[in-house]
């Protein structure tokens, strides 16, 4: 991440400077108002000026690199990076490899979207099948290509390619993408109270000041007794002397400037002392009814992003085990519907709702009635037989979870026979 436009912070202390950290800045000087704003800034939310954003606060860009290598295998065979014919197994279609030049990689500057081929790649197929023994000597080669991470479109910022020193051939690449300020993306002041945005706020629905002045970022006063970070405070009221003052505050502690300096200063440009202000909601109009503690502080924003974060699945790939849903963002897998969840659906009482989300890994296996192990069934003659008891028994059909059919596995598979006995229902 590379945050565009930067300032040097206001209030700075002797080891910043020391230590040249002014020629790497890397926050933005706002305005702050601490108070509870709509609950949108509960705990340790804030909201953020929607059209401070709109101005360009807290632009940055986002990179993403993607890594290919030629791997070479045992054989003489080895990958090969190139636009993928049509007869490759696993073939997308045209419009995935729409970006790619003839050396299979997608040109510089060119748009990108999730799915979209970046690196096109045919790897030799991975184990020769009984069936394609048959098929005169032609394997099929298998597509591999790299593409884009889904929500992670972009442009293309460059490609290299180089070889490693196994000789193979090496591409990386990268995806440049703009990251405007939305719901849900972290920032935090130099005193480490880090929040996330809960609500983008236009400016005419901020609370103003006496003075028209509108504030950049709404933060709670709740999150400051518990985390004890006099900082945030001090520093609040450093930066507004210093925005006034038009000069830089040295504010390394003991030995900086003076908090009663600060005050005093404050009352010389005709504020508070104490860096309060009067302010007016800006929905209603109305003044509040308590004085707001406004000031100028280095907000930084943090590289957590929720467009990085953000998953839904509806539909998806399941395990091949236990046929349950697949687990993490990069498998796109499910979302964990726990114990306590399950209370919530009890409590709720939702049976039903609550079956159908049990019956994700649903399978039906059959059983003899007689012995109540699984017996073999053939689905197209609608007949089966036992194991044990052959054709002298009746086979019923039973839905249970993929993963309860692992368990009688299991069971069998270290010598415990797992009898199943049939209610009346079945
Ligand atoms: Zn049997």
């Amino acid at each position: 991440m590379i945050a565009i436009d930067q300032q040097t912070p206001i209030v700075t202390t002797q080891i910043y400077n020391n230590e040249d950290f002014g020629s790497h800045v890397f926050g933005q000087n706002i305005v702050v108002a601490v108070l509870s704003y709509l609950g949108y800034n509960m705990d340790d939310a804030i909201i953020i000026n929607k059209s401070s954003v709109d101005r360009g606060l807290f632009r940055a860009m986002f990179f993403r690199p993607y890594k290919v290598e030629e791997t070479k295998y045992v054989g003489g065979q080895s990958d090969l990076i190139t636009n993928p014919d049509k007869d490759v197994a696993g073939y997308r279609s045209e419009a995935a490899y729409k970006y790619l030049d003839e050396d299979g990689i997608a040109a510089v500057n060119s748009h990108v979207n999730s799915g979209d081929v970046l690196i096109g790649r045919v790897s030799p197929p991975r184990f020769v099948s009984s069936i394609d023994k048959f098929r005169l000597g032609v394997q099929k080669q298998v597509e591999s290509s790299i593409e884009c991470r889904t929500g992670e479109g972009g442009i293309v910022e460059n490609v290299f390619v180089t070889s490693t020193a196994e000789g193979n051939k090496y591409v990386s690449l990268k995806i440049r993408q703009d990251r405007k300020v939305e719901i849900g993306d972290k920032f935090g002041p130099r005193s480490g109270q880090k929040g996330v945005v809960g609500m983008l706020l236009n400016q005419e629905d901020m609370p103003f000041t006496y003075s028209g002045i509108i504030p950049d970022l709404i933060f709670s006063p709740y999150s400051i007794p518990t985390r004890m970070s006099m900082a945030y405070l001090l520093e609040l009221i450093g930066g507004k002397v210093g925005a006034l003052g038009g000069r830089y505050i040295d504010g390394t502690p003991f030995i900086g400037e003076k908090e009663e300096d600060l005050r005093n200063e404050l009352l010389e440009y005709g504020f508070r002392e104490n860096g309060v202000e009067t302010m007016y909601n800006g929905i209603t109009g109305e003044e509040m009814q308590v004085k707001i503690f406004v000031g100028d502080m280095t907000y930084i924003r943090l590289k957590h992003f929720v467009a990085n974060k953000i998953q839904w699945r509806a539909r998806g790939p399941i395990q091949l085990l236990n046929r349950q849903p697949t687990e993490g963002k990069s498998k796109s897998g499910g979302l964990r519907l726990g114990e306590m969840e399950k209370d919530c659906f009890v409590a709720y009482g939702s049976a039903m709702a609550l079956k159908e989300r049990f019956d994700s890994d649903k399978i039906t296996i059959p059983v003899c009635s007689k012995c109540g192990m699984t017996a073999v069934y053939n689905v197209r003659k609608k007949t089966g037989y036992c194991p044990i008891d052959g054709e002298d028994t009746q086979i019923k059909l039973i839905e249970v979870s993929a993963s309860f059919k692992i368990l009688l596995d299991e069971l069998k598979a270290v010598g415990i026979y797992p009898k199943m006995v049939l209610g009346s229902k079945v």
